[in-house]
């Protein structure tokens, strides 16, 4: 790391010690969700104001100007404070540079951006539906032409953060005759719109972030339009592979190791410190290696965007490996606190509680990229192993078998 990325590392972790206390872990300590999120605006706006959002984005999109670089060391720097930034992940994610880059009407996409960056207004991503989320080209939602506009029909599923959602990015298929890929179309669309309905699902950890979404004849205008008429896919693809320049975390987003040595010298197996067991200092060592080498691959990463090169697709080992083992030692964590383990605290946090993190470890193994999916990325992009058949390869979409 270069002296200059040291002296913004330095500035970034000096400006969230400042806001520690007003916006940190235990400032958000027994808040409901809605407090929670009142406050992660307060939070949204304070980082707009010192110049921590939008790092990476062009200066007149509300942006810094600066490069993925700083982007990076902010967000690895800003993850061990526990602020409120959930709500606004996916939205300054993906949807909005999308929008940034595809919106039709340039004033109305900076005037949206720039109240995204300040936590005033929230984006969802509508892609995955009821019949399948991996396979994106397989989309059913319907959008039909009315007019100089479009009508939508269908539903959609998994949809994070829709209920409190401004607005969402959207992919329909507006001709069901042609090869899937080629049928579909991307929007944006309004979530307060006439026949938009959101209803959330509650997931095993207690919460219930994501929604099913439901359009019932929403009419969009043509300028609502993203891609090209049939070339919805490409800007999907594109929607998808738009952040890839992201903090990792080689706990998988779970508690840090730290905090397992701490349960092992409290807990005793068999009258002896569990600490001194032969499996567990065999589970520390292993956890410890796992996130050595994962660290190792993320300096690595910016090593090269240092020298101007695009980190490769070993990048999706990182989720895979990680939030793999963050279930497994929440697991034995839980184990070795006995009937207390499965205490369940509905406000915890899933970096510091051993049982939250096991909950909700599942979900991080299918959101953004199930084990399977990952896995065929590295077969195919690191090990060079040939594709999957694909026998619905040239098949209009109305004659693949449902
Ligand atoms: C917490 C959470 C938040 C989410 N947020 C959003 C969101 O905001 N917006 C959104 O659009 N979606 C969201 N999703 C949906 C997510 O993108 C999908 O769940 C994911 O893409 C998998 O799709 P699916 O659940 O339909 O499973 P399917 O695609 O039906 O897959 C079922 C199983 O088959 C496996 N599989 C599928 N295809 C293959 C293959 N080719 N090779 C090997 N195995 C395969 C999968 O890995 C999985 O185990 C979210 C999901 C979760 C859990």
């Amino acid at each position: 790391m270069t002296d200059a990325y040291e002296a913004y590392r330095q500035k970034a972790r000096s400006w969230l010690q400042s806001i520690e206390s007003e916006f940190g872990r235990e400032a958000r300590r027994g808040l409901t969700e809605e407090q929670d999120l009142a406050l992660g605006r307060r939070y949204q706006s304070a980082k707009y104001a010192a110049g921590y959002a939008g790092i990476n984005w062009p200066e007149d999109f509300g942006g810094q100007g600066l490069s993925h670089i700083e982007k990076v060391i902010f967000e690895s720097e800003e993850m061990k404070f526990g602020v409120p930034s959930v709500y606004f992940g996916i939205s300054l994610g993906m949807p909005v540079p999308i929008l940034m880059r595809y919106g039709p009407d340039k004033e109305f996409a900076r005037e949206r951006v720039i109240k995204a960056l300040k936590g005033e207004e929230i984006w969802c991503q509508l892609f995955s539906e009821p019949s399948g989320g991996t396979d994106l080209a397989g989309l059913r939602l319907k959008a039909e032409q009315d007019g100089n506009g479009w009508r939508l029909n269908g539903q959609k599923v998994w949809t994070s953060w829709a209920h409190y959602s401004d607005y969402g990015v959207i992919v329909a298929r507006t001709d069901p005759t042609v090869e899937k890929h080629k049928g579909l179309t991307y929007f944006w669309v309004d979530m307060k719109a006439p026949g938009v309905t959101v209803r959330g699902i509650k997931l095993a950890g207690g919460d219930s972030h994501v929604n099913e979404v439901f359009f019932d004849n929403v009419r969009v205008e043509d300028n609502q339009r993203m891609s090209p008429v049939g070339g919805g896919f490409a800007v999907a693809i594109t929607t998808l592979m738009i952040e890839r320049y992201i903090a990792t975390d080689s706990g998988g987003f779970g508690p840090h190791l730290d905090l397992f040595v701490d349960l092992a010298k409290e807990v005793e197996i068999n009258g002896r410190p569990a600490i001194e067991d032969g499996r567990i200092r065999s589970a520390i060592a292993r956890n410890y290696a796992m996130r050595a080498g994962l660290d190792s691959i993320t300096a690595r990463a910016m090593l090269m965007m240092q020298a101007g090169m695009e980190p490769g697709p070993e990048g999706s080992l990182n989720k895979l490996v990680a939030v793999r083992s963050r279930q497994k030692l929440s697991e034995l964590a839980i184990d070795l606190q006995g009937n207390s383990g499965m205490a369940f605290e509905p406000h915890a946090f899933v970096k510091e509680d051993w049982s939250a993190s096991w909950l909700n470890a599942p979900t991080g193994r299918i959101a953004g990229g199930s084990d399977e999916t990952l896995l065929n990325t590295i077969a195919e992009r690191i090990l060079g192993l040939p594709q999957d058949h694909r026998p619905d390869k040239g098949v209009p979409f109305n004659q693949i078998p449902a």
